[in-house]
C-alpha cells in the first residue's frame, strides 16, 4: 500500500510519498555507501506515516471529471503529462494531488488550503469531499457562468455536464 507521510518539522510540513524522499549520501559511515531518505524540502530524517489510500468509485469519478477539465484551452491541472489528482485515506481524508505545484493538499480540512488563479476551479475543488464522502453531486455552473465566460466550448460543457459525480447529469 501507497503510504502518505508528513515531515515532522513543525515549519516544514511536506507532505508527500515514500517514493518522494530524496536520498542522500549517509556521512556517518564514509567508507561504504549508505544512503538516506530524507525529505526533499528540509532535509529532515523523520516523518509521520500518516496512513494509507483506498480504492474509491468516487474517487475515479472525480478523477475522470478532472482528466476531462483537463481539454480546456488553459489546460488546468495538467503539468507535462501529470495530472492533478485526488485520494482518499483510510481515514476518510481525502487529498489533493496538485501536480501544478506537487503538493498534496488534505481537502478535507475547512480553511484557506488553497489558490486557484480561477475561482471557479477553487469552488470546484473545495466541493470534492462532499461528493466523494457523501456522495452530493457537484454544481459546475460556476465554470458555465453567462457573466463571465471561462473558455469552456459547449462540446466541452456536454461532456462535463454528463459525468455522473455532476449536478444534473
Ligand atoms: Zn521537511
Amino acid at each position: 500500500m501507497v503510504e502518505l507521510i508528513e515531515c515532522c518539522s513543525k515549519k516544514c510540513k511536506w507532505t508527500g510519498l515514500q517514493d518522494e524522499l530524496k536520498k542522500i549520501r549517509d556521512q556517518e559511515f564514509p567508507e561504504v555507501e549508505v544512503f538516506d531518505r530524507v525529505c526533499p524540502k528540509c532535509l529532515g530524517k523523520e516523518f509521520y506515516a500518516l496512513n494509507g489510500f483506498v480504492e474509491s468509485e468516487k474517487v475515479d469519478q472525480v478523477n475522470k471529471l478532472i482528466q476531462v477539465l483537463t481539454k480546456h484551452r488553459d489546460k488546468p491541472f495538467l503539468r507535462n503529462k501529470d495530472v492533478a489528482h485526488v485520494r482518499l485515506t483510510e481515514k476518510n481524508q481525502v487529498y489533493f494531488f496538485d501536480e501544478t505545484t506537487r503538493r498534496k493538499i488534505c481537502i478535507s480540512r475547512k480553511g484557506r488550503w488553497f489558490a486557484f488563479s480561477s475561482g471557479a476551479l477553487s469552488k470546484l475543488v473545495e466541493q470534492f469531499p462532499a461528493y466523494i464522502k457523501n456522495g452530493k453531486a457537484i454544481n459546475v455552473d460556476a465554470l458555465f457562468s453567462k457573466e463571465r465566460d471561462h473558455g469552456f466550448t459547449e462540446a466541452l460543457q456536454k461532456e462535463i455536464k454528463s459525468l455522473p459525480c455532476v449536478l444534473g447529469s
